[in-house]
């Protein structure tokens, strides 16, 4: 058994999120410059020019890409033969969080009560995720999620009949609906299958997957492909001011579900898009 101490986990915690607001993934500049270069329209070349100019202000000055510094998403896989030392994983990644933000000078976005409404000015609690993996190892996946994007993320229990064509049809309504509001261009999480949770879950998740990376399994990749086709189609651009660039990439996972169940959840991703795993 392999003992992890839950410093390390706190200290990789706060290191992940003080990076990931100003420092891009090379994914993402790779399919923004790439946008830019296929982009047809003039306003949206520009308008991808601006956000590639501010990533690179973020990379050279370390300051944030976006004020909203989002919310704490932390996946975490930890290998069953590892023991965690000190406090429990949920304790650790929520200190991180607020070390992180708070050396950070990093807004802090989080209301301790979804009515009341006052802010725990430190972002968190952080929204943890935790699987049990075979192995020795732990593996943390930070995302720095804002808000305008979440907000315009939509689930449907659509029924078994509705089918594929049911899935493509409210994957590209979601995007059409949500309009300039979560910042495009996009990154597109969809989760087919599972349960009215689950779906949820699994829709996140893609977004952790390398931009643009494609499912292993065709008919999957075929999907994403076409529902990029259709949502570039929209005509909505980056920001929305017209142009092709509405999105950068759709990721599709599924999962088993009920004989009498179609569960679909889109989880929209904006331009700002700040990830990263570490394995501990
Ligand atoms: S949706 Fe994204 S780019 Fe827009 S304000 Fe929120 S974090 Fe910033």
């Amino acid at each position: 058994m392999r003992q992890i101490d839950s410093r390390v986990l706190t200290e990789t915690t706060e290191k992940s999120f003080m990076e990931i607001t100003h420092l891009p993934g090379d994914d993402l500049i790779a399919s923004l410059e790439k946008a830019h270069q296929n982009e047809k329209s003039p306003t949206g070349r520009d308008i991808l020019a601006q956000i590639l100019e501010n990533a690179k202000i973020g990379r050279e000055e370390h300051t944030p890409i976006c004020q909203d510094t989002g919310n704490s998403v932390v996946f975490v896989e930890v290998g069953q033969d590892v023991h965690i030392v000190g406090e429990t994983p949920s304790e650790a990644i929520k200190r991180g969080v607020s070390q992180g933000y708070t050396k950070g000078y990093l807004r802090a976005s989080i209301v301790d009560d979804p009515l009341s409404r006052k802010n725990t000015r430190d972002n968190t609690p952080p929204f943890v995720h935790t699987e049990i993996v075979p192995g020795d190892k732990i593996k943390l996946t930070v995302m720095a999620k804002g808000s305008g994007c979440e907000n315009m993320s939509r689930l449907k229990m659509l029924t078994p009949a509705q089918g594929r064509q049911g899935v493509v049809d409210f994957v590209v309504d979601t995007v059409r609906r949500g309009s300039g509001r979560p910042c495009p261009p996009l990154i597109v999480g969809v989760g087919i299958g599972g349960t009215f949770d689950l779906a949820t879950y699994i829709a996140k998740k893609s977004l952790f997957r390398p931009i643009g990376e494609h499912h292993p399994e065709p008919y999957i990749r075929e999907l994403e492909e076409e529902l990029l086709e259709k949502i570039n189609n929209l005509g909505l651009g980056p920001q929305a001011w017209g142009g092709r660039t509405t999105a950068l990439a759709v990721h599709v996972e599924t999962y088993p579900c009920h004989i009498a169940s179609l569960p679909v959840a889109v989880n929209i991703e904006c331009h700002s898009h700040r990830v990263k795993t570490v394995t501990i």
